[in-house]
């Protein structure tokens, strides 16, 4: 492991003035997850560590009314088990079930997860589809992004070296409308081979689709939203017919590369379906809302 100074500080504005101070030179470690391989692999090779996981001030789950506010220290297991999680979106709930083991979530944080942006992370999908925005914190002020801009190639976020992730707003999801999350696997707990998030807004009627959006993972350097499927979609019947075509779009959208998990061919076909089988699930759901 590469040496390097390791430093507390006592609050958020301090860590924003050591991340100013020691720029480019100093990596954030909250939950240590994702952090500690690459230390130890030598592939994060950092002169300072700025050690924020104490930061309480940075670890809540609020509801203000309209949307979910989830500090970015919020561990994967605390949002697992919310009673406001698991009453206001329970996709997040899905997606959390099968990420890693429990003691990966216990230790791991909603904000780590998202800054490490590993395109096959659970979390980023369904997080995308619900509108979520993220609250980012410097010695220049605050600012918001967009989490369907956020990540920007792989293991690339929209932060600026001295911005730390400090918020997740999720916004209360539409009347009749729902949303929905798989991921296949290999093994159980494992990172997905393709994932697939949808979130699926009906008329009042709950029958013509007056939105959808659809977010693939691990087939691409980001996420990817298939905006093409989720346009094609839209003001159509929810129906079979319309579930089958947003897989067979989805499918063309993803840019799946071969590996140890899979030949591009496969993940393609494997997003489509998994595309179909989660935008109906989002439809039924809707429905019932
Ligand atoms: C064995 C194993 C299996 C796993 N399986 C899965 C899986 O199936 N699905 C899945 O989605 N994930 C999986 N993970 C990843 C895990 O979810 C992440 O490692 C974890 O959530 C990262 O959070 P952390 O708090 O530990 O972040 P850290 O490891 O502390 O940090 C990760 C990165 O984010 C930066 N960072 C952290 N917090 C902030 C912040 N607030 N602001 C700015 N930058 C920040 C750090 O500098 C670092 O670059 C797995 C991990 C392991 C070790």
């Amino acid at each position: 492991m590469h040496g390097f100074k390791y430093l507390e500080p006592a609050g958020v504005e301090e860590a924003c003035s050591m991340l100013s101070k020691h720029k480019g030179k100093a990596h954030i470690l909250a939950g240590g997850q994702s952090l500690v391989v690459l230390l130890k692999t030598r592939v994060a090779r950092p002169d300072y560590i700025v050690n924020i996981k104490n930061l309480k001030e940075l670890d809540y789950i609020r509801d203000d009314g309209k949307s979910v506010k989830i500090g970015a220290l919020t561990t994967h297991r605390t949002l697992e088990t919310s009673p406001l999680i698991i009453e206001r979106f329970p996709v997040l709930v899905e997606a959390e079930h099968k990420l890693a083991h429990r003691q990966i979530r216990n230790w791991g944080t909603v904000g780590g997860d998202l800054c490490h942006a590993d395109p096959a992370a659970d979390i980023s999908p369904p997080l995308i589809v619900l509108k979520g925005k993220a609250k980012a914190l410097s010695v220049r002020g605050e600012r918001e992004i967009p989490l369907d801009e956020f990540f920007v190639d792989y293991f690339a976020t929209a932060l600026e070296e001295d911005e730390i992730l400090v918020e997740i707003e999720v916004p209360y999801i539409s009347p009749y409308s729902a949303a929905a999350y798989r991921k296949e696997t290999i093994i159980s707990g494992d990172y997905p081979i393709v994932s697939v998030a949808a979130a699926i807004g009906l008329d009042k009627k709950r029958e013509t689709i007056k939105e959808a959006c659809i977010v693939l993972g691990a087939v691409g350097t980001t996420p990817i939203i298939a905006k093409e499927a989720g346009q094609a979609i839209t003001g159509k019947i929810a129906n079979s017919e319309a579930v089958e075509q947003a897989g067979d779009i989805a499918s063309s959208e993803a840019q799946p590369t071969s590996d140890i998990l899979g030949s591009e061919e496969y993940k393609r076909k494997l997003a489509g379906v998994l595309t179909k089988e989660i935008v109906n699930l989002a439809i039924e759901r809707a429905r019932k809302a």
